[in-house]
């Protein structure tokens, strides 16, 4: 399965592949293509002030290409296409001048400047136009890649791969699919609209219906009665809320009791708690493990991050130590012997909260008793994850967390069963956050707003989407903003800046630091999107704002207005500002998430895309939510009917023999 076994990829392509996210070769063959250009030549008629051309000829000098500035670079050259000569004018391609010399046959696809006679043109490939119309696959690049290299190699790679067909065939012939490899290739290699048209949507089917397959296992699974025997002593935890430092609100205290009611019945939970950004999650699974814990068993929390693992410890053995509850942190960077005395004291009962990332179910964690499962932010989990973890020890109750909640249609269609509580209302005294929309050129009005936030004490995050320069694109970078922030206010405060490819105890520190108030200006990435709880916090600037979901904004400003203290938002772009409009007009994740559906599709729903469920190659569960009804039904077809009792055998043998489990 290793990438270097394909013809042409050496340790510099598999170094662009992984830049991609492509570690393997089924990742490679599963890189499809991002969008088509349907290339046929344009003739003389076509070439109108502002049309788009396709046109292919051949240099008549090399090309010359400058720098404009930092990440920006015009390369030109005169390209005789057969009527005439023309100018061709493209960005950012000045990596191929080498390759373009007088004499040279390429073709360009781009806009047509009529006064100029000039093409602007968006991309160019080498040799020329075939006379009928072909369907060109384009696939996202970095550089020194080009969108034909990745096709080459995703060719290569397909030659000799056999793969798994998730389809069973009685829906393949009731649907009349083309068949996966037929699909796969045509996917790389379209040789028509229609069959393309085909091998598309029985790509996205079989994504569809085999994670709809999944979950109706896992939702099977939660029908069983449960063992565990549970009497609440509403006191007692009336009383614990007493000790809390606020009072909880409305909507707070109905999950509370719906999840008491759930734990005392003699199904198993299986429960979503979604709830905006700082809307008060935490308190309440809280609450749920020390209920857990007053009828006698193990609660376990897992969280996508150790920076919000941690934050969870520190939360939960505040509140529930005075009680006498042990609570322990089980994370991947635990020293092994420190491990292992944990791992024994879990084993031997003698912890009863264990707090941690997805370390908890590595398979010799031993949970004699457990309880309760709750997930952190449910959605960056795949289900594989949710299973491991429901099936360890004694079939535990199950509490999800979302601060991300899908509409409610789509959650009842994929969840089905999945009860839902909802914390809609904020805890009294936020204020609203201030959200401006700002363009670079007014960066001043920025900076100025933030010297006032930092004389106050207050803190700040930027936010910015890449880590280090690159050369594809002019987003602002983490680096170069650290500097620009040091220049700006590096002598009387402290700027520092975090992201995914530091060490955890590096990022560790510097949260610590962020949270002690030792550093004024945290620049990152979306390290800090989850869950991090900074009361002090009052401003929020991000970069390049355009480049985020909705969502994914919405949970960076949720960062700040932690605390009645005034705070903003500052979303700076110079593209998109009516879709970010929405940000202004409303504070409710449940509207964004709405508005974001509409407008992206489930794409960046879920911010990231990570390791989450739903976060398909190619079906996107809008769009395609007709094609999600059909598998949804067939798949519990398949799992329910008599009929299909062998087929499903051999489904479930598939499922497990293949990637189950990763
Ligand atoms: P989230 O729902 O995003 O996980 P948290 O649970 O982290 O939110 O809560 C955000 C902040 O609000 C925390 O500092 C928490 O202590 C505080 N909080 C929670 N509930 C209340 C409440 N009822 N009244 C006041 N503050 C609250
Ligand atoms: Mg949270």
């Amino acid at each position: 399965m290793n990438l270097n076994e394909i013809k042409g990829v050496g340790p510099k392509v598999i170094e662009k592949l992984n830049k991609l996210n492509i570690q393997t070769k089924k990742e490679l063959i599963s890189f499809y293509p991002f969008r088509y250009e349907v290339i046929k030549r344009s003739d003389k008629s076509e070439f109108i002030d502002q049309n788009k051309v396709i046109i292919d000829g051949i240099l008549e000098n090399n090309a010359i290409s400058f720098r404009i500035k930092k990440n920006l670079d015009k390369m030109t050259f005169s390209l005789n296409i057969g009527f005439k000569l023309i100018k061709v004018v493209i960005f950012n391609r000045g990596f191929l001048r080498t390759n373009l010399k007088a004499g040279t046959k390429i073709y360009i696809i781009g806009k047509y400047d009529l006064k100029n006679n000039t093409i602007i043109a968006n991309d160019i490939f080498f040799g020329h136009l075939s006379d009928k119309a072909v369907i060109e696959p384009i696939y996202h690049t970095v550089k020194g890649i080009t969108s034909k290299n990745i096709n080459l190699l995703i060719n290569n790679a397909f030659k000799n791969y056999t793969m798994v067909d998730y389809i069973p065939d009685y829906l393949s012939n009731k649907y009349n699919f083309l068949t996966k490899k037929l699909s796969i290739n045509e996917i790389h290699n379209p040789s028509n609209d229609g069959t393309l048209k085909k091998a598309i949507l029985r790509t996205k089917y079989e994504e569809l219906f085999k994670f709809l397959f999944k979950i109706t296992l896992l939702k099977n699974e939660h029908e069983i009665e449960k063992s565990l025997k549970r009497n609440i002593d509403r006191k007692k935890i009336d009383d614990f809320i007493k000790t809390l430092p606020f009072t909880l609100t409305d909507d707070q205290i109905k999950s509370v009791d719906e999840i008491c009611a759930d734990l005392v019945s003699n199904k198993r939970m299986n429960r979503l708690l979604q709830g905006d950004v700082g809307s008060g999650k935490t308190i309440v699974s809280i609450i749920s493990m020390y209920i857990n814990f007053l009828s006698g068993y193990q609660s376990a929390l897992m969280a996508p991050t150790e920076i919000l693992a941690i934050q969870h410890f520190n939360n939960t053995k505040k509140l529930l130590e005075p009680f006498g509850l042990r609570i322990g942190l089980l994370t991947g960077k635990l020293k092994s012997k420190d491990r292992k005395e944990l791992l024994k004291k879990i084993y031997n009962n003698e912890i009863d909260i264990i707090i941690g990332t997805h370390a908890l179910i590595s398979e010799d964690v031993i949970y004699p008793s457990l309880g309760l499962v709750i997930t952190d932010e449910q959605h960056r989990f795949g289900v594989n994850q949710r299973g491991i973890l429901r099936n360890k020890g004694i079939k535990p109750d199950i509490l999800y967390m979302s601060a991300t909640p899908i509409p409610r249609t789509y959650a009842l269609t994929i969840y089905g069963d999945m009860d839902i509580s909802s914390i809609k209302t904020m805890p009294i005294g936020r204020k609203k956050i201030n959200t401006l929309i700002k363009s670079e050129n007014e960066i001043k009005d920025v900076l100025s707003l933030i010297l006032n936030e930092l004389k106050l004490n207050h803190q700040i995050y930027v936010v910015a989407p890449l880590i280090e320069e690159s050369e594809s694109s002019n987003m602002n970078n983490i680096d170069d903003l650290k500097n620009k922030f040091l220049k700006a206010f590096g002598k009387n405060y402290c700027v520092e800046a975090i992201h995914g490819k530091m060490k955890n105890e590096e990022k560790e520190e510097i949260m610590n630091k962020f949270k002690e108030n030792k550093i004024n200006i945290l620049i990152s990435t979306t390290v800090i999107e989850v869950g991090i709880d900074v009361k002090n916090a009052t401003t929020m600037v991000i970069f390049d704002a355009y480049k985020f979901g909705l969502s994914t904004l919405h949970q960076l400003r949720g960062r700040v207005g932690r605390s009645d203290l005034d705070s903003y938002c500052v979303l700076i772009s110079n593209t998109e500002r009516e879709r970010l409009n929405i940000l202004q007009s409303t504070q409710d994740g449940f509207l964004i998430s709405e508005e974001d559906f509409k407008l992206r599709g489930s794409g960046d729903i879920f911010g990231i895309k990570q390791s989450g469920d739903m976060v398909f190659d190619l079906a996107d569960i809008r769009k395609d939510y007709k094609i999600l009804l059909q598998a949804k039904k067939d798949s519990y077809d398949l799992f329910n009917l008599d009929i299909y009792k062998d087929v499903k055998s051999e489904y479930l043998k598939l499922l497990g023999d293949t990637n189950y489990l990763n």
